[in-house]
C-alpha cells in the first residue's frame, strides 16, 4: 500500500516541474493524511478552506491567498490511472479552466478526500500514515520547517505518533542529505553565522549551534556543496527558509518587505541589513553561486 501510495504521489502534477515552488497539492495531501489519521473521512471545503488555506500561504510565496479548491479537485486529475483521490458530489459543472466554481463548491458542499479503499487502508495502518507524512513534507521543505508545519496541520495532536525513523523502510526516504555537508559549510564561515557572526566556543567545539542551510532547498534539488550552503545560526537558519531574509547578487543581506518590525528596537535583522556574507566566509572563491541566491529571491523570499 505504502509503495503504491508514493508512487501516485510521485506521479501528480507538482508545480516542481517549472523550478517554481508552489507546494498546494502536497499540504493539501498532507492535511488529508492528518484528516484521515484522526477518522475524518472528508475535507469540505466550506468547513477546511479557512485552514487549509492559511497552511498553504505560510508556504507560499504570494500574499494573495491561495484558493484550496485548485488542489482539492485537480488531484483527481492525477488520479486518472491510480484512483487515490476522489470528490464528491459528481455533478458540479465545471468552468472553462475545468476547475469548480467557489460559488458552486460552497453551493454544494463539495468535499474531496482519498478513495474509498485508500481511506480504509490508512485508517487500518496508522503507521503509515506516519511514514507517508514524513516522507512528503521531506520531499517538500527543509528539516527547519518540519516543525512549524507539523504544528499547523495538527501532526503532533495525532494520539497514534510516528514510528521511530529506523522502522520505515528505506522505500520511504528520499531526500538524501550529504553528511558531509555540515561540516563543509561550517568550516567555510570559521563556525559562525553569516548573517550575525554568531560563534560558540564551548569546550573546544566552536561548531556548537551552528547548522549549514541549504540555499536552494535540498527537497528542490539543491545540491549539498560550498556554493549551495550558509552557516547559520538556528534562528537566522529557520527565518532564511522562512523566507523572512535572503541575499541579493552582491550576497548582501536584505530583508523582506513583508516582515514588520520594530526597526529602532531589533538587534536581529536591522544591524545586518546590506552586509555581506563575504565578511565570515574564509575562501571567496568559495562564495554561494547566483543561480542559487537567484532560486532563494524567487522562489523563497516572502
Ligand atoms: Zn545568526
Amino acid at each position: 500500500m505504502i509503495e503504491e501510495f508514493i508512487q501516485w504521489y510521485e506521479n501528480i502534477n507538482k508545480a516542481r516541474a517549472k523550478d517554481y515552488y508552489a507546494p498546494h497539492k502536497p499540504i493539501t495531501i498532507l492535511y488529508a493524511l492528518v484528516k484521515a489519521a484522526n477518522d475524518v473521512r472528508w475535507i469540505e471545503f466550506n468547513k477546511d478552506r479557512e485552514k487549509l488555506e492559511s497552511i498553504i500561504s505560510e508556504f507560499t510565496k504570494y500574499s494573495t491567498r491561495p484558493n484550496c479548491l485548485q488542489p482539492l479537485w485537480r488531484l483527481t486529475n492525477d488520479s486518472k490511472t491510480m484512483p487515490f483521490w476522489t470528490t464528491q458530489p459528481s455533478n458540479i459543472v465545471l468552468n472553462s479552466k475545468g476547475d469548480i466554481p467557489t460559488g458552486s463548491a460552497k453551493e454544494n458542499n463539495f468535499k474531496a478526500g482519498f478513495s474509498d479503499e485508500v481511506y480504509n487502508k490508512l485508517k487500518e495502518n496508522k503507521a503509515h500514515i506516519h511514514a507517508l507524512i514524513r516522507y512528503i513534507t521531506e520531499d517538500n521543505f527543509p528539516g527547519s520547517l518540519h516543525e512549524t508545519l507539523w504544528e499547523l496541520l495538527g501532526v503532533f495532536d495525532l494520539e497514534v505518533q510516528a514510528p521511530p525513523q529506523e522502522t520505515i523502510t528505506t522505500t520511504v526516504t528520499k531526500v538524501k542529505r550529504d553528511p558531509k555537508f555540515p561540516k563543509l559549510i561550517l568550516s567555510l564561515y570559521g563556525n559562525q553565522c553569516a548573517c550575525c557572526g554568531l560563534k560558540i566556543n564551548f569546550k573546544n567545539n566552536t561548531a556548537l549551534s551552528m547548522e549549514a542551510a541549504h540555499i536552494k532547498w535540498k527537497a528542490r534539488g539543491g545540491d549539498c556543496n560550498e556554493h549551495n550552503g550558509l552557516a547559520l545560526c538556528p534562528t537566522h537558519h529557520y527565518t532564511f527558509d522562512r523566507g523572512i531574509w535572503t541575499l541579493n547578487s552582491d550576497y548582501r543581506i536584505e530583508l523582506s518587505d513583508s516582515i514588520l518590525i520594530n526597526r529602532k528596537n531589533d538587534n536581529f535583522f536591522t544591524p545586518y541589513i546590506g552586509e555581506s556574507i563575504g565578511r565570515f566566509i574564509l575562501n571567496e572563491e568559495l562564495l554561494p553561486s547566483v543561480g542559487n541566491i537567484e532560486w532563494h529571491r524567487k522562489n523563497i523570499l516572502k
